[in-house]
């Protein structure tokens, strides 16, 4: 579960995806320290999951007003 979480991170510095992690069953805990693959710089795992938990609510938003967009859509097309 863990290494599916990091497949969604992204560097806070270049966006990259690519993270140097010690070896493939590495899971980042709180506090650690994740180095980027792309830009080099390490990035605060806390700081990261906090942005990855804030985009991932704010796409299911987006497609909790798109469904309720097509929805109403339907309706008003029944009305008709
Ligand atoms: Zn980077």
């Amino acid at each position: 579960m863990e290494n599916q979480v990091i497949l969604k991170l992204h560097c806070l510095f270049c966006f990259s995806k690519d993270f140097v992690l010690p070896d493939k069953n590495y899971s980042p805990q709180s506090g650690h320290q994740i180095l980027c693959a792309h830009c080099g710089r390490s990035n605060d795992y806390d700081s990261l999951m906090r942005v990855a938990k804030k985009n991932a609510k704010e796409r299911a938003e987006e497609q909790v007003t798109q469904e309720l967009n097509r929805f109403t859509k339907e309706l008003s097309r029944l009305f008709k």
